[in-house]
């Protein structure tokens, strides 16, 4: 393992030469000095490159290797987008500068908005929330205020299926809902005649995801809207899943009322420790009135900030990631309106050629054609050779492949969920079927040499639950 930077400090070691002062000196009073003089590293430029670039190599990255992590859409993100975001006239205002000194920033916050509703078949937009579950929860808060404010108080469920992402249920329940969950079809789409069942008077909204979460398109989905909306229901969708049809289709024409989008998955912004995230709320008119406050509008030439009427008020400090934005908007402009079809498409082509490609080998739970991911199940695999999901993907790191998600979804045992998006060419598609077909015939081979990866990382096979139930996080400085 790295050592931290403090362990290979040495006093007095320098990486900055600064220049002379050229103002006169001015002591600060004692009562503002420290008591314990501050403990930063002190070391050389030399070790300061070696020790990051070092670090750097211990993480995987998209950056590093294909990354078929199903649900997160880890396509490249184009450098393009860093360039634009680094620019100064975006980098150095401030959220409390005047609006009309930042009328460049709002515009290009109003575009963002204005491309992602016509993206979506939306009306109006938040970019506020901070992450897709950040915009479950703004979006769902956003459905009781419109059910509360037609006095409808008895609305408190909301329609789940089994499928869902495990942030749809959190989201409810954080937003004050009784989650109802509604089993799938052997196929693995929404159960009709259960929905029919499960909506009612006291029915706030179903939160649904298309394709599904197991990367199935619901055919049904203009009945499954005409259901819910006549029970009094409003249609919220996960947008989480929109790279298999953007372009081609739109939540708001599938019957949707509102829909958060990832910025970090579907528009290229980097996701998790590489960036923050973001995750915008599109809505049709009816629910425009509830938008979190400020929303950016245009009115007598200018670019204000303004507070919805009915307000949920506000969800993220300032005006959320703003930077993620540009990034965003960059990613949308530099490929235009074809380009995010073109996307979506090849989503889809390679999901559908991986999955093909490795049918004979891996049991594929769900046939018939995918959408942009497909879900692998290795229960028979496991009966027969021992070897769990988990081995399959521990075996796959060696191979410098990040592993698919895995035991999602729940609906599926021993599950592999492949995602590998539109960026990746054919030759890596090819080397990660050959890998993904080496390693099930080690399941049979040789099941220890699984059993013992991954033997190419700083960290093997750590104890799963202490690693997330007592994680180290801190460390002491002994001085
Ligand atoms: C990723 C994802 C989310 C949550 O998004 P975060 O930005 O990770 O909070 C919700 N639903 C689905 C289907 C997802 O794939």
């Amino acid at each position: 393992m790295s050592m931290l930077i403090f362990e290979i400090s040495k006093p007095g070691r320098r990486c900055s030469t600064l220049p002379k002062c050229d103002v006169d000196f001015v002591a600060v009073p004692e009562e503002f000095k420290r008591n314990i003089p501050m403990n930063l590293p002190e070391v050389a430029e030399i070790d300061l490159v070696r020790h990051y670039t070092n670090l750097s190599r211990n993480a995987f990255g998209v950056d590093n290797g294909f990354y078929p992590l199903g649900s997160c859409t880890m396509k490249y993100n184009p450098k393009i987008n860093e360039d634009v975001a680094a620019l100064k006239g975006f980098t150095a205002v401030h959220p409390l500068q005047p609006e009309e000194t930042v009328q460049g920033s709002l515009e290009a916050m109003h575009v963002l908005g204005d491309r992602l509703c016509k993206i979506t078949g939306m009306d109006a937009i938040t970019l506020q929330p901070a992450a897709g579950a950040h915009g479950e929860f703004t979006g769902l808060s956003m459905i009781k205020a419109y059910q509360l404010d037609k006095g409808e108080t008895q609305r408190n469920k909301l329609i789940v299926p089994d499928s869902a992402h495990g942030t749809n249920p959190a989201s409810a329940v954080m937003a004050g809902f009784t989650v109802v969950n509604i089993p799938s079809t052997p196929e693995g789409t929404v159960d009709i005649d259960a929905l029919k069942k499960a909506v009612g008077d006291d029915t706030a909204a179903l939160m649904l995801t298309n394709p599904n979460t197991v990367g199935l398109f619901e055919k049904d989905i203009v009945k499954i809207a005409e259901i819910v909306h006549n029970a009094g229901g409003l249609l919220y969708y996960d947008g989480a899943n929109l790279n298999a049809v953007m372009g081609i289709t739109r939540p708001g024409d599938m019957g949707f009322d509102v829909t958060h989008l990832n910025l970090h998955k579907t528009f290229s912004t980097p996701h998790g420790g590489g960036g923050p995230g973001s995750g915008p709320v599109a809505c049709k008119a009816i629910l425009a009135p509830f938008l979190p406050a400020p929303v950016v509008t245009f009115n007598n030439g200018a670019y204000t900030f303004a507070k919805p009427a009915k307000s949920i008020g506000r969800v993220r400090s300032f005006y959320g990631n703003f930077l993620v934005y540009i990034r965003a908007l960059t990613y949308i402009m530099s490929i235009g309106a074809e380009g995010i079809r073109e996307a979506a498409e090849n989503a889809v082509l390679n999901a559908n050629y991986m999955m093909e490609m490795l049918k004979d080998s891996y049991d594929v739970p769900f046939g018939g054609p995918c959408m942009h991911e497909f879900v692998l199940s290795i229960e028979r695999l496991k009966k027969q050779t021992g070897i769990s999901a988990a081995d399959i993907a521990k075996g796959l790191v060696d191979k410098g492949i990040h592993p698919p998600t895995m035991y999602f979804p729940l609906i599926v045992p021993e599950a592999l969920m492949l995602e590998p998006t539109e960026t990746e060419s054919r030759e890596t598609l090819d080397n990660a079927i050959r890998a993904f077909k080496e390693v099930y015939a080690m399941a049979f081979d040789n099941p220890q040499a699984l059993r013992d990866a991954p033997l190419t990382t700083p960290v093997g096979r750590p104890d799963e639950t202490t690693a997330v139930r007592n994680p180290i996080l801190s460390y002491t400085v002994n001085n």
